[in-house]
């Protein structure tokens, strides 16, 4: 199969992550007998130190002719001061809506050898296999009207969140359909004492459902859903959400199951799927060579299985970083004191080198 890709490092960590993910596709491209098709783009604050414009239209139309776009990170606090539209964030937000990807899947699994990375206690963890469903085009972060405004001293900020009927249903779907693949089981997560949207939000999901018999349907209030999902991560299966509590919990997700650095992401439902690690730039670890690259190598498996129904491929990546892991290999994020930690470069290898040993190579040459 010809892949034909935009790439789009980003900021900070991004093309440090992306570059070891773009080795660990060739590699599994080339095991498996696939030919790759790659253009490289600008996004954020490369954009921006580029031409000015954290999503030029280049990058738009790179994205909206290929069969898939990878990114790495955006994010740098050299912007901060810019106003909304300038930040490289916007770049990420317009592109998101540009490829219409409206549902944003974030899973979050504790691969055994990752037992003790967490910050829960082994038996807490051990087991956990959460699907996040977060809509991705709605809520807070793209509601109108926005605003600061006013003198300073006495300024108002505004912002508003907005749902409708179809936004709901669509991403109650895309949950539903997963959850008939997993454990059958949908939580959907809304703060419907308090708001309007959420009110609205549990109303549909639960019309939804009656579609679904077979998916058992349960509700939680986010502030509780994160408690619980600290308390007890392991009964979570799929977690259908709004944009702004998922970008929350997904992160929080992360945290349970040992470093951020590990969560991958699909954003699909529109004509061109977007890729991305959960994580943002990290300006902090930045240029250290120390970043965590197997949330940016296990995004491409989730590419591989959304955008070309490669499941074999796919499994072949999540294969090898769990050998790697069980092997002992550990970045700085997931080492425990007394542990040796290897670079980002030292991990991409490793995870190439399983899966050109890997047995689903040996069993296609
Ligand atoms: P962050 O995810 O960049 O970092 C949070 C913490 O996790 C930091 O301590 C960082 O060092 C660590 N971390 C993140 N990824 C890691 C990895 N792969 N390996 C090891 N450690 C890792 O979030 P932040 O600090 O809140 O934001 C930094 C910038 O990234 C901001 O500009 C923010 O807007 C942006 N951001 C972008 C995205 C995105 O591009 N999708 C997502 C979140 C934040």
């Amino acid at each position: 199969m010809l892949l034909n890709l935009t790439i789009l490092p980003g900021d900070g960590i991004g093309p440090e992550v992306t570059g070891q993910a773009v080795l660990v596709l060739q590699a599994v491209a080339g095991a498996l007998g696939h030919q790759l098709k790659l253009q490289y783009k600008n996004i954020g604050g490369a954009a921006l130190a580029a031409v000015e414009d954290p999503l030029p239209a280049d990058t738009i139309q790179a994205c909206l002719s290929s069969a898939a776009v990878l990114m790495g990170a955006v994010g740098n606090p050299a912007y901060d001061h810019y106003p909304n539209h300038l930040r490289p964030e916007a770049g990420l937000l317009r592109l998101r809506r540009e490829l219409g990807a409206y549902a944003n899947l974030r899973p979050a699994i504790c691969f055994p050898a990752l037992e003790d990375s967490s910050p829960l206690r082994a038996d807490l963890v051990r087991g956990t296999d959460i699907m996040i469903v977060r809509e991705l085009l709605g809520g807070l972060y793209f509601g109108e009207p926005r605003s600061i405004a006013g003198t300073p001293g006495s300024r108002i900020a505004t912002n508003t969140m907005t749902y409708d009927e179809p936004a709901i249903e669509r991403i109650a779907r895309v949950a539903f359909d997963l959850a008939m693949k997993r454990r059958r089981k949908v939580l959907s997560v809304d703060k419907a004492n308090v708001l309007e949207c959420s009110r609205l939000w549990r109303e549909v999901v639960i019309r939804c459902a009656k579609d679904y018999p077979d998916v058992k349907l349960s509700h939680m209030y986010v502030d509780s859903a994160a408690m619980s999902l600290v308390q007890r991560p392991k009964d979570f299966d799929v977690v259908l959400t709004e944009n702004m509590f998922g970008d929350i919990l997904s992160d929080q997700a992360g945290g349970v199951v040992g470093s951020l650095g590990l969560l991958a992401s699909a954003s699909i439902g529109g004509a061109v799927g977007l890729y991305e690690p959960v994580h943002g730039s990290a300006p902090d670890i930045a240029g250290k060579g120390i970043a965590n690259p197997l949330g940016a190598i296990l995004t491409v498996a989730l590419l591989l299985r959304h955008s070309f129904q490669l499941e074999r491929e796919a499994a072949c990546i999540e294969n090898a970083v769990g050998t790697v892991l069980d092997g002992g290999a550990r970045t700085a994020d997931l080492a425990r004191s007394g542990q040796n930690s290897i670079t980002t470069g030292e991990m991409g290898r490793k995870v190439v080198e399983a899966v050109e040993s890997s047995p689903a190579k040996q069993k296609s040459a």
